[in-house]
């Protein structure tokens, strides 16, 4: 099969607002470094893993279980992950995942093979689902992959271009309504409405978990209502901004939610330190974050009847005051532009001019924080990660940082704990390693 030519890279003047960090200069990696070395991606996870970390010891004992990854390396948009990439990136925060192919020019069986193979030799790391299509074979596929151990199903409206109401995808649930399998559906950009259609085939099918991954935001503004006597529909965290993740988790039942990052698309430390941000922001309980964060998805995966944690959480959202508010607009102005492959420097820069409020501010802590984010952000661009896919390396920073500025009284890193030496991160420069000073 052909592979579609990757989208142009972001314009160079993306990176030449950024001063190059200092870096020091390291010697060729040894073969086995050289496997472990940091590059790319996994770099600006590491750089992350203290905002997700700081979440976690308030959380106590957290397991994340991603429920929405990707493999593959034809997608017509240039991405390419491999299950190897998919490891590194579980690994920064100890997580299991689902997994199913990116998209595919032509039929799924071999995809869904290689994702069937990727998690045979993952020692249980990884969940397979099948990605079908309802205009080629999807039940018969389904059929097969299941019999081959597919655990769910995947449909993606928009790349595969079907309507949810077309009898063939109504078959696909019937099919996983006898088996107590889930499917997840794309319901993020690009599409019309179709949780009209969604929620009517999860009312047909009781017994399918049905997930509409990033947070359904084309839907949000209603659907959530709706939710609230649909147990069996649930909503992913694969989104970037803030402010849908506050309302979700706002008006979502704690139960209808299952953490999610998209991999590669987002990546897991970012939306797990992003979506556990906005659940204790909304009032979310420890044990209602803990099963968000993989305790719902396990039940599901066995079959089981998913546990009341009770209704969306009633009190208001606390607001981030005036000078924080600022930070927070500037980074989704930046984050929309980032997004779209565009350069964000002068809403960078004004972000950075905006965290630096008085020395005795209270929010002075988390304008601090969230400075040093985009100093590490700026670090990881000027390490000129690869770029693949439609975003631009690093932007997962960002998105955390919009973040944090809206959420300034929950918890930030210890300054103190940022400078230990396990936290410098090891860049691949063209092919040489190096370490970064943070
Ligand atoms: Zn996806």
């Amino acid at each position: 099969m052909t592979r579609t030519a990757h989208p142009p890279a972001a314009p160079d003047d993306a990176r030449t607002a950024i001063a190059p960090m200092a870096r020091t200069a390291h010697p060729p990696a040894a073969p086995d470094d050289a496997r472990t070395a940091i590059g790319g991606a996994i770099a600006a996870d590491r750089l992350l893993a203290p905002w997700f970390t700081c979440l976690r010891e308030r959380v106590g004992e957290l397991h994340v279980f991603d429920s929405h990854t990707h493999l593959g390396c034809a997608d017509p948009d240039g991405s390419c992950f491999d299950a190897g990439e998919l490891r590194g990136a579980l690994d920064v925060v100890d997580a299991h995942a689902v997994v199913f192919p990116l998209a595919e020019p032509g039929p799924y069986r071999a995809a869904n093979d290689r994702v069937l193979a990727a998690a045979d030799a993952s020692d249980g790391r990884l969940v397979p689902f099948c990605r079908v299509d309802p205009n080629d074979g999807a039940l018969e596929e389904a059929e097969r992959a299941v019999s081959l151990g597919a655990r769910g199903i995947k449909l993606h409206p928009r790349a595969e271009r079907f309507g949810l109401g077309e009898p063939s995808v109504g078959r696909v649930f019937s099919f996983a309504d006898e088996r107590r399998l889930p499917i997840i559906i794309h319901a993020g950009r690009g599409i019309p409405s179709l949780g009209r259609d969604a929620l009517k085939l999860a009312r047909a099918n009781p017994h399918t978990p049905v997930i509409l991954a990033h947070a359904a935001i084309a839907d949000l503004a209603w659907i959530w209502h709706e939710a609230a006597g649909q147990r069996n529909l649930f909503f992913d965290t694969s989104w970037w901004n803030v402010a849908d993740q506050l309302a979700l988790f706002r008006l979502v039942a704690p139960g209808q939610i299952l953490f999610a990052s998209d991999a590669p698309y987002g990546r897991t430390v970012a939306t797990a330190a992003l979506a556990l941000r906005a659940a204790l922001a909304a009032g979310l309980s420890a044990d209602q974050a803990q099963s968000v964060a993989g305790g719902q998805l396990k039940r599901l995966l066995a079959g089981e009847e998913p546990l009341d944690l009770g209704p969306a959480p009633a009190a208001p959202v606390p607001e981030p005051g005036p000078l924080l508010e600022r930070v927070h607009a500037m980074l989704i102005a930046a984050a929309a532009r980032l997004t779209a492959g565009y350069p964000a420097d002068e809403y960078l820069d004004l972000a950075r001019l905006a965290c630096e409020l008085p020395a005795d501010h209270p929010d002075r802590p988390a304008a601090a924080s969230v400075s040093e984010l985009l100093r590490r952000h700026a670090a990881h661009v000027a390490s000129d990660p690869p770029h693949r896919g439609p975003r631009i390396p690093g932007i997962h920073l960002i998105f955390v940082a919009a973040a944090v500025a809206r959420t300034p009284w929950l918890p930030v890193p210890d300054p103190g704990t940022l400078n230990d030496p396990v936290d410098r991160a090891r860049i691949d420069f063209n092919g040489e390693t190096a370490d970064v000073d943070l």
